[in-house]
């Protein structure tokens, strides 16, 4: 590991992520994958995540943007490669001539892509999202006959080929909820009208992680992974990361930027939420809200610092927040692990969504651009 000094780094072990790669692919064994490097490779990095993923054998990589996919085309990724949160106006010649799977919910979008397609003299790949129950993007049952057989029409003229058919749960990572059955049947309902209106998909897929992990019968053609790439379990429901033979990609650490003795009854931080209990140490962690720690976190965040688990200290502020040291003894410069795989017995991403009362994506995903990543296991 590189161990220049540093106020606070994220290590991004790129061979944990190869790791789970892989274990994905076991766990999906007659389905392509493609890794999920949205929102910069969910706090991790896009390009070195996408590039590891590739190496261990992601087929696709999906994001959400088409800015983020056109991204991994200029850094010369040429594989299979989907984005599927469109806009009118968004960049769909650049995608189409890019060789990017674009993706419609509706008309509007099929007829962006198909004016796109015959500007650049090319035909595009378009995948067609159904709204099997999500609610979220995607054509409706009730609209899909009309959706499908318009992008027929265009396949006939040349300007597309619908490379899928595809849809998103809505609950995955709640085992056995009933939308999760009906979402299914509505997807092979309507992926079975688009065969008979004469599409020819080359992948049918619904699966997110924890579809990946637990439902078989999800996995169709190909399963899109993000969470569980990065070795974090989609919910606890689903289990714990080590379940699946995952293991967790990012560790989160500062250095104390100031260990001192205070008296007794003395405020902490914005607002005075955590006044000493009696003469101790306080130490500084030098990362704050603006680094992605949530300011939830005031007076429930975990953080390794000294060989123990401290408590956030009163209110998480834009660059720093204090532990409490009790009775015992830290150097400046001494490393404070925020979360990590848990070896070295520091918390890890789900200790502190759990103590945040959010999710371990968000966690991950918001940590600030900021907080440089380091990658090692090239
Ligand atoms: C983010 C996303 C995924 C990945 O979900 P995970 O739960 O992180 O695996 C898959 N498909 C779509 C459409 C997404 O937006």
């Amino acid at each position: 590991m590189d161990e220049t000094p540093m106020r606070a780094r994220a290590v991004v072990d790129l061979a944990a992520l190869r790791d789970n790669v892989r274990a994905l692919r076991a766990a999906a064994p007659t389905a392509e994958l493609m890794t999920v490097v949205k929102a910069d490779g969910y706090g991790h990095g896009a390009l070195p995540c996408a590039r590891a993923a590739r190496e261990a054998g992601a087929s696709w990589l999906g994001t959400a943007t088409p800015e983020e996919a056109l991204a991994l085309r200029a850094a010369g990724d040429t594989g299979r490669l989907m984005c599927w949160l469109w806009t009118p106006g968004d960049p769909w010649r650049e995608a189409i001539e890019a060789d990017i799977d674009v993706s419609a919910s509706g008309l509007w979008a099929l007829r962006e892509a198909v004016t796109a397609a015959r500007a650049a003299g090319r035909t595009a790949r378009l995948q067609l999202k159904a709204d099997t129950g999500l609610g979220r993007s995607g054509c409706q049952p009730a609209d899909w006959p009309e959706l499908v057989a318009e992008a027929r029409a265009a396949e006939a003229e040349g300007t597309v080929r619908v490379t899928g058919v595809w849809s998103h749960f809505a609950c995955a990572d709640e085992p056995g909820h009933p939308s999760i059955e009906a979402q299914l049947t509505t997807f092979r309902e309507m992926a079975g009208h688009a065969e008979r209106a004469g599409l020819r998909p080359e992948v049918r897929h619904m699966a997110n992680s924890p579809a990946t992990l637990t439902l078989p019968e999800s996995h169709f053609d190909l399963v899109r992974t993000g969470i569980a790439t990065y070795g974090i379990s989609p919910s606890p429901e689903v289990g714990l990361p080590a379940d699946f033979g995952l293991r967790p990609v990012m560790t989160l650490s500062a250095r104390l930027a100031s260990v001192k003795r205070v008296p007794g009854g003395h405020g902490v931080s914005y607002g005075h939420r955590y006044v000493t209990p009696g003469e101790t140490t306080l130490a500084l962690v030098p990362v704050g809200y603006a680094d992605g720690i949530p300011r939830h976190a005031s007076g429930t965040g975990p953080v390794l610092v000294a060989g123990k688990w401290r408590t956030v200290a009163g209110t998480v502020a834009m660059d720093q927040f204090v532990v409490d040291l009790g009775g015992d003894s830290a150097e400046e410069g001494e490393e404070a692990v925020l979360f990590g795989p848990g070896d070295r017995g520091e918390p890890t991403v789900e200790d502190w969504a759990r103590a945040v009362g959010t999710i371990a994506y968000e966690i991950v995903t918001r940590v600030g651009s900021r907080v440089p990543r380091v990658y090692v296991g090239h």
